[in-house]
Formats: C-alpha cells, structure tokens, sequence
C-alpha cells in the first residue's frame, strides 16, 4: 500500500513516527545512517587537479612553457626551470584564488540554504531541510517551501503550488483523506505534499515519507539542476574586454618583435622575449581578481548582516536609485506596545513598556480597573482571542513568540489580569481564517458556555468600519449611522497621528454556523467594538541611515499595510517624507495605471495601506523613470515585485522562502540600515574593482611601451624574458589584490548612483590608464637608457636599472589608484593589505638584485646607492608628475 492510500495512524505506524512527540535524536540518527542526508545529488564538480591544470590552459601560457622547452634544449636550463618554476607559482596563484572564490560561493550557498519546522523530542524548532529524516513531523506555513515528501496529517486552508512538479500554475487544494483511486498522478495526491513546492495557503503538518533523491523532485532532479549563471554584467563585460586586451597585446607583442628583429635581434631571442611579453601584458589574472574582489566583498556583507544570493546583485546594489522599504521591522522595531484603547467613545491610556505584562489603565488621567469598564474588558478579550501569539521569559526578558502586533494585544490584556488558558475555560475556538494583508484582517469562530457562536475579527479598522453595521456603545448595540463612522475614523485618526498602529476589533453572533462556511461570509454585517493603538518605535540607525542615502542620490520610498495618517507620522520622524514629498494610499493606486503612477511616482515617499500586489506597479513605475530600484519584502503576495525589482531584498527573520528565493539580497536582521550598508559595500566594490583594472592595465601598457620603444630605437632588450615574467608575478599580483581589499573613498557615500550602462573606463580611467601607463614605460626606458649610455659594456647592470625602474614606478603608481581623484587625497597607510604588499614586493626585488645565486637567474648585478636616486626620481615621476599637476589645478 502506498502511504496516500493509508490512514495517517497506519503511517505513523509504518514508519515508525509520533505525530505528537516526534523523533527522538537517537531515532533521527538510526534513520540517518540508514537513509542518509535529505540532499539532492548535484551536478558534477570540476575536481581540485583539473582546476589546476585549466590554469595552464592558456594559449600564450602554453606557447611559453613550448619555447622553454625548446631554450632548455638549447642548453639555456636555468631560464627555462626559472620560468617554469615562475609559470607554477603563478598558476598555484590563479588556482588559490579560483578555488576561494568557489569556497566562498558554496558558503554563501549554505547560508541561504532552506530551513524547515521540526518536531522532534515533543518540541518544534527549525532546522536545515539537509537534516530531515523520514518519520520526522513537519509543520509548514503559507511561505514555505517543503523540505521533504510527506504525507499529510493536519491541514488547515492549506493550498501549494506543484508547477514545478505537476506543470498546474494553480495552487492544489490539500486534505488528508486516504486516496483510494488506483494510479492516481502527482497532481492527484491531495494529501501528499512534496519536496521543494510552495505552501501558498494556510498551513500543515505532515509526516516525512521520502528525503533526497528519493523524493518526486529528486526523481526529476537533473531536469532542475541550478542553471543560474553567477556571473555579474561587469565579469561579462571584462570577459570581452579581455579578448580585445588579448588582441590588442598580441598585435603590440608581434609589433615588438617584428621591430626587434628588424633591428638586428635574432629571432630566438625576439621570440622568447615576445612570449614573456604576452604572457605578462595579457591580464589573464583579471577574472580571478575580480570573483576574488566579489566575494569578498560578498562576505564583509555578510559580516554586516546581508546575504547576497545572486552575485550581480552586488554591482547593482552600487546604481540603486530608489529603496522602497516595509516599514514594520524594517525602518520600526517591530516591538510593539499598546499605548491607548477606545472604544464606544472613550479612551483610555496603558502604561508599561516592551512586552513585559505590567501596567495600568487610566481614563482622563485617573486610574481605572479595566474589568469594570464593559467595553474595555470586550475589546481586550477580543483581542486575546483573536491572537496566536505568545509570551515566553527569556535571559530575563519578556518576548514574543509569533506576530508582534498580536503580542501587543496579548499583553494589554494581560495588563488587564487576563490569560489565554483563563479565556480559554469561557470560549472554546472553532475556525480561523488566518491574517492575510490583502484583507488586512483576521477571524476566528468561537463557541462559548451556552454554545452560542460568535464571529470575531480583528484587523484594519477603516477595513473592519466598512464591513460593520453596528457598533458597541457604552455595551449596547447601536446602528453604525454615517456620523458614528465619521466620529470613529476622527479618533482612529487621532491615534494614527500619534504615530500608532491601530487594530480594530469587530464580531457577529453566528446564527447557523457549518465547517465549510467562507471567511467573506464571516466577515461581514459585523459589531464593531473599538480600537487599540500600539507604538512601534523607529529603529534608531534608519534615520542616519535614510539621511545618508538621499546624500547618495538614493530616494528612500516608505510602503506600508499600515494607516496613512500612521505611515506619514512615521515617515516624518524619519525624514522621508519632507517638502513637497506624497503619500498615496492603495485604494487610489487601484484606481492608477501604471502610466498614470508613473506621471506623480517621483513625488511620492510614502505609498500607505498598501497590499502586497501594488509593490509590482511601484517597482514598474520607478523602473519607468529609469531608476534602479530595490524593493523590500518578506510574503508570498511580494515575490512578484521582489522578483522584478533590480535588487529584491527578502527579511531574513520574518521573510518566506518564497520571498528569499526570489531575492536577490537578504537581510539577516531585517533592517533598513544594513541596505544602506549593503549599497556603500556594493559601491565600494566596484570602485575596488575599477582600482586593480586601472592599475593592471596601466601596469601592462608601461610593460609593453618600454619594450617597443627600446626596439623602435635600435637598443638592446631593456628587460630580459625572465625579468618581464617576474614582473608580472610580484608587482602584477599582490598589490592588485590587495586593492581589491581597499576601503572606500570617504565621499563613496556622497557621489550619485552610477549608471548601469557606465563601461569600466568610463570617468576618465581609460585616460589615466594610457596616459599613467605611457610614463610608466617612458621612464622606465628613460633609466635604462641613462645608465646604458654612460656604460654600453654593462647591459645586465643597465636592464637591473630598468627592472628596479619598472617595479618602482608600479609600486608607486598602485597608491594613485586608490583615489578617483588623487593621490595626495588618501592616507596612503590607509589600506595595510596594500603597504604590506608594496613593502613585500620591494623585498622581493632586492632579493633578485642582490642575492647571488638569483641573480644568476634573473640576470641581474647590485645596484649602487648612487643610482638609486636616479631610480627612485624617475619612478615617482607618473604618480607624482600627474597627480601633482592636477593638485595645483584644483588648489588653484
Ligand atoms: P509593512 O508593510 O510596513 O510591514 P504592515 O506590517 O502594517 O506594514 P501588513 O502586515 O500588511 O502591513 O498589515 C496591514 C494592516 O493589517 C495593519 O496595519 C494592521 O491594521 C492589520 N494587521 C496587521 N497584522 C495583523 C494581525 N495579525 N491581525 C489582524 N490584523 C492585522
């Protein structure tokens, strides 16, 4: 019998399970070694030794190691171990860095690897979806994704989408009766959930019946295999600039040797120096760098509590124009405490702070006993009634487990003397119709002693006026006449202003009351019976925050299920809504087209009572004006917008799986502030990036001008092939990656959002490679010259200078790169990495110099302490010539 076909008992029983205890930990580790881990198989992996050996796949790589080979034939061994042994490093180098880049990626993989609801040892808690066995008991919510097969036990409204199983974009209705029909489809097995669909509805509990490759998704797991590229458009772009470049250097590197040859070189030597040229010109490093430079990024991030799921959401994260940020728990604390009640024409005031269940209540200043006030009393039991939430002491604190804004209406009645268990022993509870915040309301039916049924709702309270004819005044039931609804919507507007939240109570004796009755027949014809307001204090960072992106050129956009009149208090505090600055409320969205948002959208800071459906219109009308746009968002209903948003950014703490997997950032604490973070990460690595591109190329150009000057001028080689390679290892190599690592700029937070399309050379860095790359190489030719001309005998100590010349003039040139503007603009001990690299590499060329057995290798002689000065003045000349130059201009 298959387990759709038996009763629930009978699977608990066959699989040994406990609906109500779970597991227990020895149980989940017998499953364990007998099942193994609930995980998919991937795809093949590229092995340790074949990312080793891609290194030397490169063509010019692959023509150098052949011409060794030959010049070691030749007799020439030493060169050709040299630079081989040169080659090898540089490979271990590349393959390090590939291989952190990928370590990297699988963490961030891990980090937002899905997580399930558990009941194991009589207790539910969550834990990785890996580490589910079969028999464990599930219990998931609208949001969720399922980790496993189950077979269902309790459902409550509960409907998931199976597209991806079943190809049927409509959510499936699911119950828990045995399925009789012989050779019932996927589609068919209403009580069965299944591994890796969406709980678009409601919620359940069911038992695990299959994990991993034994699950109906693990059956078509090769169909589904992540095809996602990760690849950003900038590792796009520099991909193709790094054919070009290839071109480019190859055409340089043959012009070279063509003017060599031409000037009375022999072709062997021409060849091989042509070679070292190529492999060093071409910035075959470049890619590496910049996933390295990424995801390091990508972990100082995480760090400040931002996962990024997609890579290229990292260099988008640097052009956001607009953040639309939740308010609740994003901007606010999501601690709520209620502060006033009214209802039937009084108000009354509660003291206490956080959820610590302490206070008084006074009417007019003077205290009360809430029992003895009828329609206080009712609309705090309501309250309780209506609420799943609960109060749990933890390291001497107070907290909430479930909705906040149901915790607050749980602990003003408990202020009250009341508790769920005593109002339990009055109302037994028999439906609910769970909140949704597109009906911004939610419902239970409840039975009391007599066995009389009520409706009560609590939600909205201008969606609660609308829905009510009668209203509870002073404990007496009168007709909700237009000037009562008017005088109820002054005083919710009243607490609104003061920045409350409000949450209205209403209800319904039910005459006739059947299981299958529909919550829009509930929730009408209700009693209203008043209002309680809660605060929910900004979070104190997002104001700095808020100020530090408009600096930005970033427009921050409030979107809030909230009250406009509540959202516009807050939205003030913040310093978003200021000047001419709008709110809209989503019942005139409704009524606006996209077109029509767009003409007023730029206006507006504050979209209030919004549903999650209008996100996707906002996200388009932004989008419209050409801005980038990230939008926040935690529900199912959000994923949309989430998903067509530049950068969709999911809660971490109280976001679904469905809105982290269509994100493409998600925020650990769930704060507006670690976007903004996020965004000055974001720009900072992209303005690192540009940095080492700058300074590689600049680097390349000098290596290649000095070559093809000295052959255009009849002169011997001013650097031999090994001393090229060399080069292009050291100076080429840490420096550039430590200018990965660089902080920002002090003003990365005050200059405008890039523009997308902008090309990596764009803001002049072409000029400044060309023009910084042409003295690199002229004052490298300059140094050898001057010493080859006083002494034509000694070219070794002639093309030393050169050498000592050309690593110089890098060095210091890797410092210019740090600042847009100039050198003299930044601390040049600002960045450790890099003087700690500089520092390294300088040792490292004097060890060539003046180590005996290297010379040998390197070809070099000592240089003496006079012609150091000539070195070390010529080396400051590009950084210092042009930055200074431009220093007296701006002083000017
Ligand atoms: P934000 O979008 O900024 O997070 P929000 O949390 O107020 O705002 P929703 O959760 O969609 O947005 O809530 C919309 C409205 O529904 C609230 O203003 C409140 O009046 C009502 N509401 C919120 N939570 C509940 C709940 N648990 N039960 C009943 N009504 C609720």
């Amino acid at each position: 019998m298959m387990f759709h076909e038996m009763k629930e008992k009978d699977v608990e029983k066959v699989l040994n399970s406990n609906i109500d205890q779970g597991l227990s930990d020895s149980e989940v580790e017998k499953k364990r070694k007998q099942f193994g881990w609930n995980e998919l198989q991937e795809g093949e992996k590229q092995s340790a030794l074949m990312l080793f050996i891609s290194q030397f796949k490169d063509f010019m790589v692959l023509v150098l190691l052949a011409a060794t080979l030959i010049s070691g034939l030749l007799g020439e061994y030493i060169d050709a171990i040299a630079i081989i042994m040169i080659v090898l490093i540089n490979g271990c180098l590349g393959f390090f860095q590939e291989r952190k880049a990928e370590k990297s990626l699988n963490a961030l993989r891990e980090l937002s690897a899905p997580q399930v609801v558990v009941l194991r040892n009589g207790e539910w808690s969550k834990i990785p979806s890996k580490e589910v066995v079969v028999g464990d008991i599930l219990k998931f919510s609208s949001g969720d994704r399922i980790g496993a097969d189950v077979r269902l036990v309790h459902t409550a409204n509960l409907e998931i989408e199976e597209s991806a199983l079943t190809g049927e974009s409509v959510p499936a209705v699911k119950t828990i009766d045995p399925i009789t029909e012989k050779n019932a489809s996927l589609g068919d097995l209403t009580n069965m959930a299944f591994m890796g669909t969406m709980v678009t509805r409601g919620n359940g509990v069911g038992i695990v019946t299959g994990i991993g490759m034994n699950t109906a998704m693990g059956k078509i797991a090769d169909m589904i295999q992540n095809a996602e590229t990760m690849m950003t458009p900038l590792q796009r772009r520099l991909e193709q600039l790094g054919k070009i470049l290839i071109t480019v250097a190859l055409l340089l590197t043959l012009l070279v040797v063509i003017a060599g040859v031409v000037h009375g070189h022999d072709l062997y030597t021409m060849f091989l120096a042509g070679v070292s040229l190529a492999v060093a010109a071409i910035p075959e490093g470049l890619p590496a760098i910049v996933t390295v430079a990424l995801s390091l990024g990508v972990q100082r991030m995480i760090r400040n509590n931002a996962i990024v799921r997609k890579l290229p959401a990292v260099e988008t994260l640097g052009c956001a124009s607009v953040i639309c940020s939740d308010k609740t728990g994003t901007m606010t604390q999501n601690k709520m405490t209620v502060t006033h009640l009214w209802s039937g024409g009084n108000t009354w005031t509660v003291s206490g702070t956080g959820y610590h269940p302490k206070g008084n209540f006074y009417k007019d200043k003077e205290e009360i006993v809430p029992h003895k006030e009828k329609s206080l009393y009712q609309l705090l039991t309501f309250g309780l009634l209506c609420n799943h939430a609960e109060i749990q002491m933890k390291d001497d604190e107070f907290i909430i487990d479930g909705d906040p804004t149901e915790g607050a209406l749980l602990v003003s009645a408990m202020k009250a003397g009341m508790t769920r268990e005593s109002i339990l022993k009055q109302f037994t509870i028999e439906k609910e119709f769970p909140f949704d915040s597109t009906r911004k309301m939610m419902s239970v039916v409840v039975k009391d002693k007599n066995g009389k049924r009520f409706v009560i709702t609590k939600g909205a309270p201008d969606v609660l006026i609308g829905l009510s004819e009668s209203v509870l005044w002073d404990g007496k039931m009168q007709s909700l006449s237009l000037e009562l609804q008017r005088g109820i919507q002054s005083s919710i507007e009243n607490l609104a202003s003061k920045a409350l939240r409000t949450i209205a109570v209403a209800f319904k004796p039910l005459q006739e009351y059947t299981n299958i009755m529909h919550e829009s027949e509930a929730e009408k014809g209700l009693t209203f019976v008043g209002v309680q307001g809660m605060i929910d204090p900004p979070r104190p960072e997002v104001k700095q925050a808020i100020k530090e992106c408009h600096e930005a050129g970033i427009k921050t956009v409030m979107i809030t299920g909230d009250h406009a009149i509540t959202a516009k208090a807050i939205a003030k505090q913040l310093g978003i809504l200021k000047g001419k600055s709008k709110v809209i409320e989503g019942s005139a969205l409704n009524e606006m087209s996209v077109d029509e948002l767009e003409n007023v959208v730029e206006e507006v800071s504050v979209f209030a009572r919004v549903s999650p459906e209008h996100k996707l219109k906002i996200v388009k009308a932004f989008q419209n004006h050409g801005h980038i746009v990230a939008m926040t968002g935690d529900g199912v209903n959000d994923a949309p917008a989430i998903k067509s948003a530049d950068i969709g950014i999911a809660m971490g703490i109280t976001g679904t799986d469905v809105a982290k997997e269509a994100s493409s950032l998600i925020l650990l604490d769930d704060n507006f502030a670690t976007i903004k973070a996020a965004i000055k990460e974001g720009r900072n690595i992209y303005e690192n990036i540009r940095k080492f591109v700058r300074y590689l190329l600049a680097s390349n150009v000098g290596e290649i001008l000095v070559m093809l000057f000295a052959m255009l001028m009849s002169l011997p080689l001013p650097l031999v092939p090994i001393q090229i390679l060399w080069v292009n290892l050291v100076t080429d190599g840490l420096p550039a990656m430590a200018l990965g690592l660089d902080k920002p700029e002090d003003d990365v937070m005050k200059r405008k959002p890039r523009h997308p399309k902008e090309g990596i050379f764009a803001r002049k860095l072409g000029w400044k490679v060309v023009s910084r790359g042409f003295l690199i190489g002229l004052v490298t030719l300059l140094a050898f010259l001057t010493i080859y001309r006083k002494n034509p005998d000694q070219l070794e100590y002639a093309q030393t200078v050169a050498f000592a010349t050309l690593v110089l003039t890098q060095l210091i040139h890797v410092f210019d790169c740090r600042s847009e503007k100039s050198v003299f603009n930044r601390n040049p001990f600002g960045n450790m990495y890099l003087v700690w690299a500089v520092i390294s590499s300088i040792l490292l060329m004097l060890i060539v110099i003046y180590v005996p057995s290297l010379q040998q290798i390197f070809h070099t002689l000592p240089i003496i302490p006079k012609d150091w000065l000539l070195i070390v003045g010529l080396s400051s000349v590009p950084t210092f010539l042009l930055a200074g130059s431009l220093f007296v201009r701006k002083k000017e």
